[in-house]
């Protein structure tokens, strides 16, 4: 895994410099979904800092087991209302938010920890019924809306595009999310940050960091493949 790991972390970086973008400028989040917390363990002893998870019962069971690493966990998946209250425990940022309600359900529940939780927003850029995800041109609404909420911080925006096996077809919704993204930082709301560009995974990271990604997740390339 060491390996691998050294391997990935090199690639985020010549993708970096090949952009001319500082290789700090990008940080990557190792996608652990499904991998047994001896495994992120490894990880963690391996260097890594930032796991990524997409469900909330499975997450649940991996903080608790490695609490003593000090790791980042960060929530990548599809977020329902009704476990806002759990991944406003385990999470320093969500990835996933795709509406007011439940915009409004995590502020809800950050206030009662008195936290503010950062969120970035998801954007179903490929406009696939199967992906979670506001469409680009309702993004800006959802922005100012949670914008608004004082226990949420937006930090900025994620996709998850359509799959292909080919990085240079996915870069155009790449590029769709960046452009997005400065439209939506021209506004300069209130509270409102859009430092952050969640995209690009094993198959097309680098295309992602030539687009602008901050945050890249990754796990494949890191744990292999998933049962
Ligand atoms: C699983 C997953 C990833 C990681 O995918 P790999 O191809 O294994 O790198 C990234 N983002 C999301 C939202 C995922 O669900």
């Amino acid at each position: 895994m060491k390996t691998r790991i050294e391997s990935v972390r090199e690639r985020i970086r010549t993708a970096a410099l090949d952009a001319g973008r500082e290789p700090e400028s990008v940080r990557l989040v190792a996608v652990s979904k499904t991998m047994p917390a001896e495994m992120v363990r490894r990880a963690a002893e391996a260097g890594l800092t930032v796991m990524g998870e997409n469900y909330i019962q499975e997450s649940r069971e991996k903080v608790e087991a490695l609490a003593d690493l000090g790791l980042t966990w960060h929530f990548i998946g599809h977020l329902q209302s009704n476990k806002a209250k759990y991944a406003v425990r385990l999470f320093d940022l969500i990835h996933s938010v795709d509406s007011v309600k439940l915009a409004r359900e995590l502020d809800r529940q950050a206030a009662k920890h008195d936290k503010v939780q950062d969120i970035l927003i998801q954007v179903n850029t490929g406009k696939e019924a199967s992906k979670s995800g506001v469409y680009a041109e309702e993004a800006l609404a959802l922005v100012r809306e949670a914008g608004q909420l004082d226990h949420l911080a937006i930090k900025g925006l994620m996709t998850l595009p359509p799959y292909f096996n080919a990085p240079e077809k996915v870069r155009p919704y790449f590029r769709q999310l960046r452009e997005l993204r400065n439209r939506i930082a021209s506004e300069t709301l209130p509270g409102v940050s859009m430092a952050e560009l969640s995209m690009g995974m094993t198959g097309d990271f680098e295309a992602a960091i030539q687009e602008g990604a901050t945050l890249v997740r990754i796990g494949t390339a890191i744990f292999g493949e998933r049962q």
